[in-house]
């Protein structure tokens, strides 16, 4: 396949990244998604909205954020170098905020007054909600009463910022009930509301949007990889969830002669309901309005899912990835809950950062590659800062003494 023309050919005008994507809608939705990705086409290419969206990201967010040498951690494994791109710096702690904002701005372009999202551990719940505190908003979130009853801080974090949140008491009471509760809404209050979807998943255009705005990140270290170095990276790697922060990341790499790999989370193993490894287990499926590679139980439906880090736990992928692995471009990999936690204290204690769960599934794949490799370089998108992680991973695992040997 030719990639020097990617951006320009994918996703098609439906929304189709080869047989991956679309827009499997409830027939009463889909003049709401068609109005949002119609706006969306429109305003993203006008200048007002382009230098809007600098601005904020410069002056709001922090951007750029920048591109670190793990001088020790690297030297600890060989002689590979691992660098990191920090959006752990970016405003609010994690990369989530780059799409929101972009959701926000959006928003205020198609002149809503309302923004409402699903979140399950509450990471997309506080990021929006900071989006709509800074937008002059409104802003609902659906999140599941287990999910409210375990994610105080982060419940704490959304009312402070503004926003309604609402304990969804349907079935399992976590994300799914929780998605389903944000949709039913959707599809009463449309005329004034958007609905900002936490990854780059769901029914077009939210793929090519949260991928557009999440873009940043991939262009941003791009550039300054080569500043520092004059070359670019040997492997560009990342953690795949929904795949947003990874997605973004990649892409500017994509024509590019480097090799890129997705992370997803092994949790505690090969069996059905212990990870979410999507790509190495999974198989073609419809969930939540897109066509994608997915979990599935024995008959059919979406499995139950597992990782240590909460905001990984997902039984489908974006469907980009799963054109992108199908063609061939991008590689996907997996590490471990007790991988990640090592690389979890190895960054922390060797670099002085502590990653988010989420994050350190890349780092571990970093420091498993580096110790193969032997020489050469690898970037990875370090997504988020781990505070919200430590209570957890103290009480589970101490203060890591059992990971302190390389
Ligand atoms: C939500 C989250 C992820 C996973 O989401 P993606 O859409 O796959 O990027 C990864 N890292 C952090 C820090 C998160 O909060």
């Amino acid at each position: 396949m030719d990639f020097s023309t990617y951006l320009k050919d994918y996703p098609s005008k439906d929304g189709y990244f080869g047989k991956f994507g679309g827009a499997y809608l409830p027939e009463h939705l889909v003049p709401a998604m068609e109005e949002i990705a119609n706006a969306y086409l429109t305003i993203c290419h006008s200048s007002q909205f382009i230098s809007e969206l600098r601005r904020i990201r410069k002056e709001f967010q922090g951007r750029p954020t920048p591109v670190y040498h793990c001088e020790r951690l690297s030297r600890k494994i060989g002689n590979c170098q691992i660098y990191l791109k920090r959006e752990d710096l970016n405003h609010s702690g994690a990369h989530k905020l780059n799409h929101c904002m972009g959701e926000g701005l959006l928003a205020k372009f198609m002149g809503k007054k309302r923004i409402i999202a699903e979140t399950g551990a509450g990471q997309h719940g506080v990021a929006l909600a900071t989006a709509a505190a800074f937008f002059g908003l409104d802003c609902t979130i659906y999140m599941g009463a287990v999910d409210v009853a375990k994610q105080a801080p982060n419940v704490a974090r959304m009312k402070v910022l503004g926003a309604e949140v609402v304990s969804v008491q349907d079935g399992q009471k976590t994300l799914k009930e929780a998605v389903d509760a944000a949709f039913q809404d959707y599809s009463k209050n449309y005329k004034d509301t958007i609905y900002c979807i936490g990854s780059a998943v769901g029914p077009h255009p939210f793929p090519m949007m949260v991928r557009d705005f999440q873009m940043v990140v991939g262009q941003e270290a791009r550039e300054q990889f080569k500043e520092m170095m004059g070359f670019l990276p040997d492997v560009v790697t990342a953690c795949v969830g929904g795949g947003s922060n990874s997605i973004g990341m990649f892409l500017p790499f994509v024509n590019d002669p480097v090799e890129i790999v997705g992370v997803e989370p092994l949790g505690r193993g090969k069996e059905i309901g212990d990870n979410a490894a999507t790509m190495t287990y999974g198989e073609e499926g419809v969930m939540h309005g897109f066509n994608s590679i997915m979990l599935k139980n024995s008959d059919g439906e979406p499995a139950p899912v597992y990782s240590i880090a909460s905001g990984l736990d997902y039984q489908s992928v974006g469907p980009e990835h799963a054109f992108l692995r199908d063609s061939g471009r991008i590689k996907y990999d997996t590490a471990t809950d007790e991988e990640a936690v090592n690389a979890f204290f190895k960054l922390s204690r060797y670099e002085g950062i502590i990653p988010a769960l989420e994050s350190s599934h890349a780092v571990a794949y970093a420091i498993r590659r580096a110790k193969e490799m032997g020489q050469g370089s690898i970037l990875v998108n370090l997504s988020g800062r781990g505070d919200k992680d430590l209570d957890y991973v103290i009480e589970k695992y101490g203060f890591g003494e059992k990971f302190k040997d390389f």
